[in-house]
């Protein structure tokens, strides 16, 4: 079984510099219109980004009173906060949906944090074959790399490792759980309804690795803790990666499906936001969303996920350059074989063409003929381009602002001064995700939000989070107070 790491790549934020419609040199009145349809189609009015914000508020509710409902809002048993004095030395191990990431943490206490990770990218027959092959790659992952970075174990002893596994777990202790479904293209067979830290420590002692499973963690759980190690008045953790969702602190009284110890004041709840809007009643989903949702391989669900997250928006876009070249209205009608193929037009190059601010837009030209081997193409197709682009990249942050909204109305945190800690790929590379949220939210409270609401990059929060779970469990054996 290989493991080999991969390299993690820096790329810079880049002003954004948008399409003006009007500016554009249209080859025909069709093309003009067909243009405008998709402005109109995509674009989320205030009247509508607050209709959705109620909307997922109304989803919260059900979800903190019973179980099964669309928002799952999981109880992470994670209650109360950090106050950044914790020391010691922990292991995180990060299954989020592209990347495996082994982190080691070490906590030296005045909030301070050092940490050394390698990366792996987990295979995709991985992702839909055996569940044992699966857990026993991951802890192969973890062995690799306590040799490479010389750890040794002495004795008896084992490492404390949080494990943050980013998929629904209806979570029944710190370190227990069974899986709801799976999420994000994995399909690993015979998993549901099974506890993922079992099988992980199985694989572990199978063979001899000496590591205890001691806190499971929702990568947005770990976001949250690992942003408020720093930011104390962190309210919230958020990922925009492979896929979307967010965690935030609950009153246990407002947790009327809560059914454990009344003694602490609050609990940190996974909301497996993902999933709002499985009944199709709120969303404006196009006919290029469509297209992709029956494609995936869980079609019908995850649909506002399907709508933000970085493994769907590349697709959406390819989705709808495809209606217009079968329109003849783009690039004359003809297609690359590259583009032919599924998932083929990468999120990342969504990044790229948007911070695309030359006149030629030569960065875009690059990625249809370098990348996806178109022959030449015009000015007209590369702004149409990027005009398709900006709008499914706006879409994303909007609705994201629309979820967050929901979550600062319903705790009341807009009002006073607040942190919102966000890890994942899309977020960290994505030009002005972070400024279009923003502006998302001033539509809904005034900028009085700007003044109070603080957005920060929470890189690596999931893995960081994790440990200081672990850290957490390990001091108070079943649940963190
Ligand atoms: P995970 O969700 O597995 O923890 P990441 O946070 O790295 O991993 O997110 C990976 C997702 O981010 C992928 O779906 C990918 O399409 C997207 N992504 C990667 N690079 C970029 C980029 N430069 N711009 C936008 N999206 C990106
Ligand atoms: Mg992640």
């Amino acid at each position: 079984m290989s493991s080999t790491p991969i390299a993690s790549k820096v790329i810079p934020k880049a002003s954004r510099v948008k399409i003006d419609p009007a500016q554009i040199e249209y080859t025909s009145d069709k093309q003009k219109n067909a243009v405008q349809a998709l402005i109109d189609e995509f674009t989320i009015s205030p009247e509508l980004l607050k209709d959705i914000k109620n909307n997922f508020m109304e989803g919260m509710q059900k979800g903190l009173k019973k179980d099964g409902e669309t928002l799952a809002m999981i109880t992470s048993y994670v209650m109360g906060r950090l106050d950044g004095s914790e020391v010691g030395s922990y292991l995180a191990l990060d299954v989020g949906g592209t990347n495996l990431r082994v982190v080691s943490v070490h906590l030296t206490g005045g909030g301070e944090i050092s940490t050394r990770q390698t990366k792996y990218r987990i295979d995709e027959k991985l992702k839909v074959g055996d569940a044992k092959a699966l857990f026993d790659f991951m802890a192969v992952c973890v062995d690799n790399f306590l040799d490479e970075h010389q750890i040794v174990v002495r004795g008896d002893t084992q490492i404390e490792l949080g494990f943050t596994f980013s998929f629904p777990v209806l979570q029944t202790s710190i370190n227990r759980g069974t899986l709801i479904s799976w999420t994000k293209g994995f399909n690993a067979a015979g998993m549901v309804g099974k506890d993922p830290v079992a099988y992980l420590q199985d694989a572990f002692n199978r063979r001899h690795i000496p590591v205890r499973v001691a806190a499971l963690v929702n990568d947005t759980v770990g976001t949250l803790l690992a942003h408020a190690y720093h930011h104390p008045d962190t309210v919230m953790g958020v990922i925009l990666g492979t896929g979307c969702n967010g965690a935030y602190i609950e009153q246990i009284s407002n947790i009327e499906k809560w059914k454990g110890d009344a003694a602490a004041k609050e609990m940190v709840i996974n909301m497996e936001f993902g999933a709002f809007d499985k009944e199709r009643t709120i969303l404006p989903l196009t006919m290029f969303d469509n297209k992709m949702d029956r494609k995936s391989v869980n079609p019908n669900k995850q649909i506002l996920e399907k709508m933000i997250a970085g493994m769907y928006l590349g697709e959406i876009t390819r989705n709808v350059l495809l209606n217009l070249i079968d329109r003849r209205l783009l690039f004359e009608g003809h297609i690359s074989p590259d583009l032919n193929q599924m998932w083929t037009f990468e999120t990342a190059y969504m990044s790229t063409i948007e911070a695309d601010a030359s006149p030629t837009l030569h960065a875009t030209r690059k990625i249809l003929e370098s990348t996806l081997s178109f022959p030449a193409t015009s000015l007209n197709d590369r702004q149409i381009v990027k005009l398709v682009v900006e709008l499914v990249g706006k879409r994303a942050a909007r609705l994201s602002a629309a979820a967050l909204a929901g979550i600062l109305e319903h705790t009341g945190s807009w009002k006073q001064k607040s942190a919102i800690g966000i890890d994942g790929s899309l977020f960290e590379y994505y030009p002005s995700f972070d400024t279009d949220i923003m502006d998302g939210l001033e539509e809904v409270f005034g900028p009085v939000v700007r003044k109070n609401i603080s957005i920060g990059l929470a890189q690596d929060g999931s893995g960081v989070g994790a440990a200081l779970c672990a850290l957490l469990a390990a001091k108070h054996s079943t649940s963190v107070v």
